[in-house]
């Protein structure tokens, strides 16, 4: 038989995958043969002599699909971050395929009578606390993956999931290819306005596409937001803003819009199949908020006063234009522009002066020094493991005993056969339930290369925000790999992302590691202290941008029968009924909301940065409220979250650290909406 690197035990070290030998054309074999695996396994289970048991049933399906998962896991995440033709092929043929093998596990009637049958006994088992919520979790599951429904529903149940799959594939190509495709090019004459760095990223980024001599910006965020905060060239402005907005919706082959129309439909369906009313219904009926009306209650409850304060920066940016000599309204691709002249003028804050003390590689160590000062935990780089790409870097991360707790990758920079955004992923999770499994983690963003590469203020937060979800991933403490690390309730995983942040911004972290890429000087006390006090500024419109959204994904899952939607039209008259001010723009329009379309795990989920921000700002004011933001009893209990996976309900944890529920005063205060401001 051919060689295939998933059919060996990996002797790299510390179980890293063997990247360097590993291809495309190995991953086919490996899928048909991890599934066919996986099942055997099922079908041992389900075949057993013996009455169900928790070892035999429940800790059986735990070990199973090893395999499975181990080609998954470096499948997509390789895919998500150094794509190719062959991979995307592979994808496009595979996603249908496993969606199917797990629905049929999922509607597996005798893995469900035996599963339903421990459920119905699980106070007289003796379980541990652990033990007793993974078997509720595998039983709810199965139910809402139709487990109870009739043999036709099933089979329909089925169908959509495996159609979804391949939509959802398709939709994340889509917008990969538009982004791909289109690039500004400019000649020195259209350089207006930019400052070095971004004159320096452009040209960088025309080095990789080959054009020698000019400069290139992209559709990746990093790129294109700086040329839209700094180009003092509106048409150029114009022509970049409208393709950033128009991807995934042009017509031809990369034409997400009569996707959407499909998938919302399927969702729908799929929702009444199991008895809710629409998908949103279905979705929250197992999250922390519960129901969409909850939802809908928190989005509103910062909406009204978010457009007020954005109305307020709007007619600060008029006011700039007008002396500017420019005598048109203000479009959304003048809003950075002269938001950064307002914030110039009234925070003397600018910036190209900021920017040059956020070198990427100091960031990195911040992050790494402030893990270490609240959970005592050490980095050490290996630069000879095997890596998917060059630019990916690996670090062994030790408890403070020296003890191997895993393995942090960290790809940090755009490149074209990667996916738009930042995101956290585990290539191995951690568990005890036979030998101890460290977990293998890994964070993407999509910085522009540079020399150095330097970060905006946002860029860094986005750093420190995909490193909590690593660490959420690199603590965990649990038996069970599916109670590991990020596996909690979607609107419960940005809690320890967000709360994270917080330690980029705090004037600590700024003083030690906000140092100046050619002086090495840390940045000058009055600029720290200018810094921090515009950080309100512009959050009327970063919270109308954000809310939008959100709210446009509740509407569009909250439709009972979505079938003629309509996503042009549906669009504009939802932006009209909530009062959207037209020269914000959402911060995704549908035709490339991922979040929602490249995979279902944040469809009606997109509120979620908000209601965890509710968690973050909360539970960092007991950090300030101590008056010392490394408080080692706060901290230790953090860390605690950090560890529990999935082992307890969210909000216990929560309460168990915080010592109360949440409250929203301290969001609306970070965001500037409060009375007051
Ligand atoms: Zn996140």
């Amino acid at each position: 038989m051919t060689y295939n690197p998933f059919f060996e035990a990996w002797d790299t070290p510390f179980g890293i995958p063997p990247f360097d030998r590993i291809r495309p054309a190995h991953f086919p074999p490996a899928f048909d043969r991890a599934m066919a695996e996986h099942d055997a396994e099922i079908a041992a289970i389900t075949g057993a002599a013996t009455a169900p048991s928790f070892a035999n049933t429940i800790e059986a399906l735990e070990r199973s699909g090893r395999l499975l998962d181990r080609v998954s896991r470096v499948f997509f995440n390789v895919n998500s971050s150094d794509t190719n033709d062959a991979l995307e092929a592979i994808a496009r043929d595979y996603a249908p395929k496993l969606a199917q093998h797990q629905t049929q596990i999922a509607l597996n009637e005798r893995l469900f009578a035996r599963i339903a049958e421990l459920h119905a006994r699980r106070e007289t088992l003796g379980l541990a606390d652990d033990q007793l919520r993974l078997l509720e979790r595998y039983h709810l599951r199965l139910v809402r993956s139709g487990a109870l429904l009739g043999p036709e529903q099933k089979a329909r149940m089925a169908a959509i999931v495996e159609r979804l799959a391949v939509l959802h594939t398709l939709f994340g190509q889509h917008v990969l290819h538009d982004e791909r495709e289109w690039q500004l090019v400019l000649d020195e004459a259209d350089l207006d306005g930019l400052p070095d760095f971004a004159r320096a990223a452009a040209a960088q980024a025309a080095a990789e596409r080959d054009i020698a001599g000019r400069w290139v910006v992209t559709l990746a965020r990093s790129s294109a937001e700086p040329f839209l905060t700094f180009s003092s060239r509106r048409d150029l402005r114009r022509g970049l803003w409208e393709a950033w907005t128009a991807r995934g919706a042009h017509q031809g082959a990369n034409d997400n819009t009569p996707l959407i129309r499909e998938i919302v439909a399927l969702r729908a369906e799929q929702a009444r199949l199991l008895g809710y009313d629409n998908f949103a219904a279905y979705r929250l009926d197992d999250s922390m908020a519960k129901t969409a009306d909850a939802v809908e209650g928190l989005l509103l409850q910062v909406w009204e006063p978010a457009k007020a304060k954005a109305l307020a920066e709007l007619a600060k940016l008029e006011k700039v234009a007008r002396a500017e000599g420019l005598n048109e309204p203000i479009e959304p691709w003048d809003w950075r522009y002269y938001a950064e002249k307002v914030r110039q003028a009234e925070h003397d804050l600018d910036e190209a002066e900021i920017k040059p003390y956020f070198v990427l590689d100091n960031m990195v160590r911040a992050a790494f020094d402030t893990a270490g000062r609240l959970f005592g935990v050490t980095f050490t780089e290996y630069r000879d493991l095997p890596v998917y790409h060059p630019d990916v870097r690996v670090w062994e991360v030790r408890d403070s005993a020296g003890g191997h707790v895993g393995l942090f990758l960290h790809d940090n920079f755009a490149r074209p056969g990667k996916r738009s955004g930042a995101w956290s992923s585990r290539y191995r999770d951690q568990e005890t339930l036979d030998d101890a499994v460290a977990p293998i983690v890994v964070n993407n963003n999509n910085f522009s290369k540079g020399e150095p590469t330097l970060l905006s203020f946002d860029d860094a937060l986005t750093l420190f925000h995909e490193f909590g979800h690593g660490l959420h991933g690199l603590l965990s403490r649990v038996r069970y790999r599916s109670q590991s690390g990020t596996a909690v309730r979607r609107d419960f995983v940005e809690f320890p992302s967000q709360i994270f942040e917080h330690w980029m911004s705090a004037p600590e972290t700024l003083r030690r590691y906000a140092c100046h890429y050619e002086t090495g000087q840390p940045m000058p006390e009055d600029l720290l202290q200018r810094l921090l006090a515009a950080r309100t500024f512009n959050q009327g419109f970063a919270t109308v941008e954000y809310t939008g959204s959100a709210l446009l994904d509740l509407d569009l899952h909250r439709q009972r029968l979505p079938q003629s939607l309509d996503v042009g039209r549906f669009e504009n008259e939802f932006l009209d009924r909530i009062g959207m001010p037209r020269e914000v723009g959402l911060r995704h329009r549908p035709a490339h909301f991922q979040h929602l379309f490249a995979g279902g795990g944040y469809a009606a989920g997109y509120y979620a940065y908000l209601w965890a921000e509710v968690l973050d700002a909360d539970g960092f004011a007991a950090f300030t409220e101590t008056g010392n933001v490394f408080d080692p009893e706060l901290a230790a209990r953090l860390k605690a979250i950090y560890s529990a996976g999935d082992r307890e309900d969210p909000m216990q944890l929560y309460r168990a650290f915080r010592g109360r529920d949440p409250k929203i005063t301290a969001l609306l205060a970070q965001r500037g909406l409060t009375a007051s401001q």
